[in-house]
């Protein structure tokens, strides 16, 4: 395969052609093909970018009718058709059953940059500079996003610019079990010499993705918002990896029956890979004047025709939601027979997560390592998150036929065995 140019031209920065140093040409659904034919099953999904899958059918044709029509592609932020559609499945499918009444912004077109403006939103509309976020979170790598990101690698990468307006506090179960980590936060708010500056919001994942699949306890969220609405600060949800579906439920939140004041999503929004995100606010929120915050990648009318399509296609019913709990199921077993195995060869190990965003830690990212790079070899592709890379993770595209599922975990299952033998 010839991967010269690519290895001599493209930054050192780049990370994911690493762990799979082969050229990739086509994909469907859960599977990808790379040049010499070869196929593999996908457990990684663009970073939990493809929840319906690679060249998702329905979301395509969406795509494809939209482009055969000279129908506006760039559209700044006018008012566009493709627009009008996309608010309306959002507001008539996922907002209003939901009970929940959100304005919507559309930042730039990447996670990062919902994070950056809605945590500007949040110190805007209360005017304090501070924002709570939680270990192990990651938010994003753009200056305002990073402060709220616990990962030293990222945090270091500022050529030593100091990465302000972020506290830090421990996610739960980061103490332990028996520790309720939100009696420290909780506090430090009622005491005036704690030091800690009261925030304006308060930004949290419900699942970590990067962060290891650490998921929150539910009720631990519920405090969380409880907090939040006693002392004035705003509650944030970044549900960028954890939403559109992910975790069972189109919303992450959803789960504990909480509503944030700020939601951040992307990756999965616009339902084909094409870049997109939004952030949601509770409408008396919207503190913006015009063109305050902008940017010329707002109205990616591409984006909002196959983000329509994907709510509309996949969200009318309960079905897809039940699909995925269902799916999630049958990961979450098979994990924890894996981890059983890797345990009994004396590695402590232990199966987490919500839906289908689940992870079996391993304790060490160089054993991850090994477990991925074997599951690759036999065709599977499938990451690492976690501090030091310590939980292998799954992200297959929540589309992913009953067959090719279980074909990946037999693969994993496999790869383990083979490289811990
Ligand atoms: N927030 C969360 C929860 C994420 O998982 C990510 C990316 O992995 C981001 C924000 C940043 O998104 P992007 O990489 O598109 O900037």
């Amino acid at each position: 395969m010839q991967t010269q140019i690519l290895e001599r031209m493209e930054s050192d920065v780049r990370t994911y052609s690493r762990s799979f140093p082969v050229v990739f040409t086509k994909a469907k659904n859960a599977r990808l093909t790379d040049e010499e034919g070869r196929e593999y099953i996908d457990f990684l999904a663009g970073a939990g970018t493809l929840n319906y899958g690679h060249n998702n059918p329905k979301i395509k044709q969406a795509l494809l009718d939209y482009l055969a029509e000279d129908n506006i592609i760039h559209g700044l932020d006018f008012f566009t058709a493709a627009k009008r559609r996309y608010l309306q499945a959002l507001d008539e499918i996922i907002l209003k059953p939901r009970g929940l009444d959100y304005k919507v912004q559309f930042p730039g077109p990447t996670g990062t940059n919902a994070v950056e403006a809605a945590i500007r939103l949040a110190r805007n509309a209360k005017q304090r500079h501070n924002i709570v976020t939680f270990t192990n979170g990651f938010h994003g790598v753009t200056m305002g996003a990073l402060a709220t990101t616990g990962n030293r690698k990222f945090r270091e990468a500022t050529g030593g610019v100091p990465t302000v307006g972020g506290s830090f506090m421990p996610y739960d179960g980061y103490l332990g079990d028996g520790t309720d980590t939100l009696d420290y936060f909780e506090k430090l708010l009622s005491d005036k010499s704690g030091g800690l500056d009261v925030p304006a919001g308060v930004i949290v994942e419900t699942v970590q993705g990067e962060g290891g699949i650490n998921a929150c306890g539910l009720d631990w969220l519920k405090r969380l918002e409880q907090i939040c609405r006693a002392h004035d600060i705003l509650l944030i949800i970044d549900d960028i990896q954890a939403g559109c579906g992910r975790t069972g439920k189109f919303f992450s939140f959803e789960h504990a029956g909480v509503v944030p004041d700020i939601v951040t999503n992307s990756k999965s929004l616009s339902g084909l890979g094409l870049p997109f995100s939004q952030v949601l606010m509770r409408p008396e929120l919207d503190v913006w004047k015009p063109g305050q915050y902008n940017g010329t990648f707002r109205g990616f009318a591409l984006a909002f025709t196959t983000a329509a399509a994907a709510i509309e296609n996949y969200w009318s019913d309960d079905s897809f939601a039940q699909e995925v709990q269902r799916k999630g199921e049958v990961v979450s077993e098979r994990f924890a027979k894996i981890a059983a195995w890797i345990s009994e060869q004396g590695i402590e190990a232990s199966e987490r997560g919500r839906g289908l965003m689940r992870g079996i830690d391993v304790g060490s990212g160089e054993i991850a390592d090994k477990i991925t790079h074997q599951a690759f070899e036999n065709g599977l592709v499938i990451e690492t998150s976690g501090q030091d890379g310590e939980v292998v993770k799954c992200l297959c595209p929540l589309t992913i036929s009953d067959e090719d599922l279980q074909k990946g975990l037999d693969i994993l299952e496999q790869s383990a065995k083979q490289a811990l033998s």
